[in-house]
């Protein structure tokens, strides 16, 4: 049944690649990707594959029914593109100004597209169910994962997979990990009141610029002191703001920045602490602030069992030469969710273009991936999905 599989995917390859190119020029930002929900929706209709839009927000979730019985498999690819302007120079480059798929969502979108396809030709040979999740809006939280899974798209699912195409590897690498392999990733703003004034008179004044200088030293403390070693966390400030004339002492200095961890324990733990030390700062120094705190996605904890089960399927693929566990990964996905619900696993299928010897990285401008990975990628997928049935 592979072979049947692979060979109907290979068939598939150029139109994968056409649908791929077509949705690279047509970049849609996320929670305004009206355009690609339907004509994700407009594939399936075409092959008489029951579909239904507007899941959650503009998800569309797709079924094909085995003829015999067994699981219910679901796979899921995202869809929306990032404001970037696209740089590349290249046939199929982004038609839209200041809108770009520069992190592989088309790719994933055409290989989910097609495999669909290929699985519809196989349903009177296959078992179980399959449920195609196109998401929306994962690159901008709170993401499209959340009110697709509230609007019942995981609905008697009882595993899921998913893939990333990964630039940065090789075509030809699946990277796994069992546990935590994407981190969570918040967002945190400090605003510091001072009380401002003459340069030559610091005396008369709260120096907001002094203060938000501690406090970014004192923040420091957290990872390097309070945090297990054990454990990973990140918090960065990225941006530190007090815009004044030379002679002026800051009224007002803003610090933003990014907290990551791989559990929920740490990153509470580091939320608390960061108030503790803002406000001690802050009561010393005699000024006031204001401390927001947003969470962004949980981290992606792939399932063992699933994971294991991932790394035989990828085994089948000729394509494939090598399989690795990979680090975790401090970016953040909104994959997370559907892990938090049913049992599955989150790998990187490795696209690095054939043309650069360094690949510029996800949300580069001139960000591109190899097409050849979206074969790899839906090959991999596709075995997972059918050979679901088998352990
Ligand atoms: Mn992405």
């Amino acid at each position: 049944m592979l072979n049947t599989l692979f060979n109907k995917l290979e068939f598939y390859y150029e139109e994968m690649v056409s649908i791929r190119r077509f949705l690279h020029q047509h970049p849609e930002l996320s929670f305004q990707e009206k355009n690609t929900a339907l004509f994700i929706q407009d594939y399936y209709k075409k092959l008489g594959i029951e579909v239904k839009g507007n899941v959650g927000g503009n998800g569309v979730v797709a079924k094909v029914y085995g003829k015999k019985p067994g699981k219910t498999v679901a796979l899921r690819a995202d869809f929306d593109a990032l404001p970037i302007q696209d740089e590349k120079d290249v046939p199929y480059k982004s038609l839209v100004p200041g809108a770009m798929h520069a992190c592989g969502h088309d790719g994933h979108t055409s290989t989910l597209l097609v495999l669909a396809k290929v699985l519809n030709e196989m349903k009177e040979e296959l078992e179980g169910n399959y449920i195609l999740i196109h998401q929306h809006a994962e690159e901008y939280a709170p993401g499209g994962a959340i009110t697709m899974i509230e609007d019942g798209c995981l609905e008697d699912v009882d595993v899921i997979f998913g893939t990333h195409l990964w630039a940065s590897e090789p075509t030809g690498k699946i990277q796994y990990r069992t546990g935590p392999i994407m981190a969570a990733a918040d967002r945190f703003e400090i605003n510091i009141q001072g009380k401002g004034g003459h340069g030559a008179q610091p005396h008369k004044t709260i120096d907001a610029i002094v203060i938000a200088s501690q406090l970014v030293i004192n923040l420091q403390q957290i990872v390097s002191r309070k945090v297990n070693p054990i454990d990973s966390a990140v918090v960065t400030i990225g941006s530190f703001t007090a815009e004044n004339a030379f002679n002026v002492i800051a009224d007002k200095a803003k610090l933003i920045g990014t907290v990551r961890t791989f559990n929920e324990e740490v990153q509470q733990f580091i939320e608390n602490e960061m108030e503790r030390i803002i406000h001690g700062t802050c009561h010393m120094t005699n000024s006031t602030y204001q401390f927001s705190y947003e969470k962004g996605y949980p981290a992606v904890i792939n399932h063992q069992q699933e994971t294991d089960f991932l790394i035989e399927c990828a085994k089948a693929v000729s394509e494939v030469q090598n399989i690795e566990e990979t680090e975790p990964q401090m970016g953040g996905e909104d994959f997370a969710y559907y892990l938090q619900k049913v049992p599955g696993t989150f790998f990187f299928t490795g696209a690095k273009p054939p043309y650069v010897d360094t690949a510029y990285p996800h949300h580069h401008p001139k960000f591109d991936i190899d097409e050849k990975a979206m074969l790899i990628a839906a090959k991999t997928l596709g075995t997972a999905a059918i050979n679901t049935h088998r352990v």
